[in-house]
Order: C-alpha cells, then sequence, then structure tokens
C-alpha cells in the first residue's frame, strides 16, 4: 500500500513542480530506481503505472528485470564497468552512464554485433566533484566529437547527480549548468548526437530538477521506502 500512495504523491509533485514554471507535467517522465527494492515491491511499482524502472547495478538489472514486462521501459543509470556491458547490451532501453571513451567503444562493439543502436546519455560531473564520475564540463564538447566515430551508441541526452547538500541553491544552479550544457549543444546542430532527454533529479532533488529542465527523473526511496514523506 505505501508504495501505491507514494507513486501517487511523487506524481502529484512532479505536476506541480511542471506546472510552476509552465511545462506540460507529461514531458516528464519517472523513472523507477529499484535498486534496493525486493521484487514484490517492483511489481507493485509497475502495477501502479510505473513504466521506467532504472538500476545501478548490472548484476541486480538482470536479475530483476528478467522477471517484468517486456513493455517496461530499462534504464542503465549506474557506473558501468566495461567488461559488463556484454550482460546488459540486449536488454537496455537506454545507458545514462557513459562517462569515458573505453565504454563508448565497448558498447559500440557489443550494439554491433546485434546489428542495433543504442541510446544513451552522457554523465557530465557538473560539480566537478572528485570521487565522481562523468565528463567534466571543459572536455564534454570534445569527448561528444570523439563520440562521432562510435555510430552504435546513439547519444540523445545528458545525465547529472547533484551534490549531496542541503543546499537547494548549490543543487539548482548543478542543473541549471547541465541545462546549459545540454542547449549549447543542441545549438552546435551536431548530426551525429540528438538533445532530447535531460535525466537529473533524484528523491532529494527531484522538484528542482524539473523547475530547471528535466524530464527524466531517478527515483528511488521517495518510491520504496515505508514512511518516505
Ligand atoms: C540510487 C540512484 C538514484 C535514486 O536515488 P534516490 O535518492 O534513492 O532517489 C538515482 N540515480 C542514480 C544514478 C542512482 O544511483
Amino acid at each position: 500500500m505505501f508504495i501505491e500512495e507514494n507513486i501517487r504523491l511523487i506524481n502529484k509533485r512532479i505536476s506541480e513542480a511542471a506546472l510552476s514554471v509552465e511545462r506540460d507535467p507529461k514531458e516528464i517522465s519517472l523513472i523507477a530506481v529499484t535498486k534496493g527494492a525486493s521484487m514484490p515491491e517492483i511489481l507493485e511499482a509497475l502495477n501502479h503505472g510505473v513504466a521506467h524502472v532504472g538500476e545501478s547495478r548490472v548484476d541486480q538489472f538482470v536479475k530483476k528485470y528478467d522477471q517484468i514486462d517486456k513493455d517496461i521501459h530499462r534504464h542503465m543509470i549506474g557506473s558501468l564497468q566495461t567488461n559488463k556491458v556484454r550482460s546488459i547490451i540486449d536488454k537496455v532501453e537506454m545507458i545514462h552512464s557513459i562517462d569515458r571513451i573505453s565504454l563508448v567503444k565497448e558498447v559500440n562493439k557489443r550494439a554491433k554485433r546485434m546489428d542495433k543502436k543504442i541510446p544513451a546519455l552522457i554523465q557530465v560531473n557538473v560539480s566537478e566533484e572528485a570521487t565522481k564520475s562523468g565528463i567534466l564540463k571543459k572536455d564534454l564538447i570534445s569527448f561528444v566529437e570523439e563520440i562521432r566515430n562510435y555510430p552504435y551508441l546513439s547519444i540523445k541526452g545528458l545525465m547529472t547527480i547533484a551534490p549531496l547538500t542541503e543546499n537547494d541553491d548549490i543543487i539548482r544552479s548543478c542543473f541549471r549548468e547541465l541545462k546549459h550544457l545540454f542547449e549549447d549543444l543542441k545549438m552546435r546542430d551536431m548530426d551525429h548526437i540528438q538533445m532530447k532527454y535531460l535525466s537529473m533529479g533524484m528523491s532529494n532533488d527531484f522538484e528542482i530538477a524539473i523547475e530547471e529542465g528535466a524530464n527524466m527523473v531517478r527515483v528511488g526511496r521517495a518510491i520504496f521506502k515505508r514512511d518516505a514523506f
């Protein structure tokens, strides 16, 4: 029951955040992050309108998502080791965590073997924390240029994780910067990439992310935790 209620409240908050900046709530996809959730909990979320799921670990991705309906959209959102790409390549709908050229090469190689392009987002380390993965802002354009050589990876947008802080201004400026990078890439009109999805915002900050332009929010604890609100 609490999962149903959590989802109802999150959808309401997504709508309110979107409307507050005159956006259409339907533009925004809620990705239910299933790390830490059990299979019955995931199935309950899917029964209550969740259409997108995301995992940060490959073993969990494979184990859990083999048991869910084919129509559910599956996202890989966590750091991806090159040697694990093989396990998910035929199952993943979008990879949010493209953060280095060796990963680009591996995804391209595996996707080519299947003769299928894999949609993906570039993870940007906007806050430049040493512990965080992602491309640094200053390296983004050259990274995008390099990706041109790997046509089976289909870049569709950007992703970031905000710094862990209570300070909403710091979080907001992180999201705003990613949105700027997104618009900048869009304006350059590079024919091998598309700037369509902006994946930012988690349980603590998805409303700020929506106000700053996110159209994919990745929410875990606020869905799967009892007394999340
Ligand atoms: C865990 C995780 C989330 C969800 O975080 P919550 O705080 O549980 O909402 C989102 N994105 C990534 C990359 C994650 O690893």
